[in-house]
């Protein structure tokens, strides 16, 4: 039995929050819509967030998180800052060692948002080590198992070629086989390569929480100014397919 009723684990990446081409610059209209969006929320949630043009020690520094968390209280939300840093060790850069799941427990128990984002955390292997948001979240829904993980950006969602390419169409379902493989057009574009290594690594992230959660926990990625993101965080499908739901393809589902 998870430990907590949780709806969702919200991720605002960092290319949405901020504005990726100028340097240490929030974005305040994707501030809104996505407050709004928590706001919105019927039940529990945890936000992870990106740094963006802040860059993960700038972030730390400078404080977008306290700037977020800041924005949050003042839209009526009961936002508390968790940074991994305090209680979160590695081993070898991203295996989870320890994690600060009672607090993080606590703090949904007495009503309050935890917002965590990826940080400089204490490693075995190596001294000290940044873990990313993503692995957060990855452990946090293990832990948690809410009803959805959405990923926030700043396109519409996973398209068959980088978003900028003419030829690019959005994807509204990708699938997974048991075995790791995309089954969707993102394989079948013979042109997939060209991902950046983030776009790779949020697939990564989907698949890792697809796996251990035998697909139980669907992800989703939306516009952070989009219908789909306010209709994935709060009901769980998107708004007229106006987004990407990664899920788990079983073939018992289709025999
Ligand atoms: P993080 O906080 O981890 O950085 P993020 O939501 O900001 O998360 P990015 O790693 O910046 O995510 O990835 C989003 C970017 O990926 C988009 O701005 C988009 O231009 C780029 N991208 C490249 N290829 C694709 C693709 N095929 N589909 C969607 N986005 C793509």
């Amino acid at each position: 039995m998870p430990p907590i009723e949780l709806e969702c684990i919200v991720k605002f990446g960092g290319s949405s929050i901020t504005k990726k081409d100028e340097f240490e610059t929030i974005n305040a209209d994707a501030w809104s819509f996505a407050i709004e969006i928590i706001r919105k929320v019927e039940g529990k949630c945890i936000i992870v967030h990106g740094a963006g043009s802040f860059g993960h020690f700038q972030a730390k520094e400078f404080g977008l998180n306290h700037r977020l968390v800041s924005a949050l209280v003042e839209a009526g939300i009961s936002a508390v800052s968790v940074s991994p840093c305090s209680g979160w060790r590695t081993e070898d850069k991203s295996k989870v060692t320890s994690s600060d799941l009672e607090t993080i427990t606590g703090l949904l128990e007495n009503g309050f948002l935890p917002v965590l984002h990826g940080d400089c955390v204490l490693d075995q292997t190596r001294g000290c080590t940044i873990l990313s948001g993503d692995t957060v979240i990855e452990v946090l829904a293990s832990h948690f198992k809410p009803k959805r993980v959405v990923f926030l950006t700043d396109v519409d969602g996973i398209y068959t070629l980088p978003p900028s390419h003419e030829d690019a169409t959005l994807i509204p379902e990708i699938h997974f086989s048991e075995d790791g493989e995309i089954m969707t057009a993102v394989t079948m574009d013979t042109k997939s390569h060209d991902v950046t290594g983030g776009l790779k690594i949020k697939l990564q992230t989907a698949w890792n929480i697809l796996n251990e959660s035998k697909g139980t926990i669907p992800v989703f990625v939306c516009n952070i100014c989009s219908k789909a993101a306010e209709y994935s965080c709060c009901h769980g499908y998107l708004y007229e397919e106006n987004g990407t739901a990664i899920l788990l393809y079983r073939n018992q589902d289709h025999t």
